[in-house]
């Protein structure tokens, strides 16, 4: 998929161009559901600024990071999933299986989940 912010699909939902059910936003990042889930509750937590990869993040853009995992915690507090728990995974390039180029944070919870390699 192409690293350019015109094709870029999260940023046509971040715009408003595509629908979807943002489940949560401020001034930094947008939050909304992984379309093909794989657990009950599947998020995708986004910068809304359009980032490639963690590869080619500056120094300066890696401060969204910080702000994407305090939306994390209060997703996981309105969710009901504070003290159960969840996991936020960023995938980062090819080996990784990162499909769309920007970034995200995928939130995921509401089942016990096992390690995998
Ligand atoms: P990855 O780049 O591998 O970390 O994963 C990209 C994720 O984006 C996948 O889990 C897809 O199911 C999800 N995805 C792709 N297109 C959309 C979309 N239009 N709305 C919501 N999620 C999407
Ligand atoms: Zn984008």
């Amino acid at each position: 998929m192409s690293a350019r912010q015109a094709d870029c699909i999260f940023c046509k939902i971040i715009k408003g161009d595509i629908p979807s059910n943002i489940i949560y936003q401020d001034d930094d990042v947008v939050a909304f559901p992984d379309i093909n889930p794989v657990t009950p509750i599947h998020l995708l937590i986004v910068p809304r600024k359009h980032i490639p990869t963690i590869t080619s993040m500056t120094e300066e853009e890696t401060k969204v990071i910080g702000k994407m995992v305090m939306a994390a915690k209060k997703i996981a507090k309105d969710q009901g999933l504070s003290e159960k728990g969840y996991r936020l995974t960023i995938n980062n390039g090819p080996d990784a299986g990162q499909i769309v180029m920007h970034v995200h944070m995928h939130f995921m919870g509401g089942r016990s989940l096992v390690w995998n390699h």
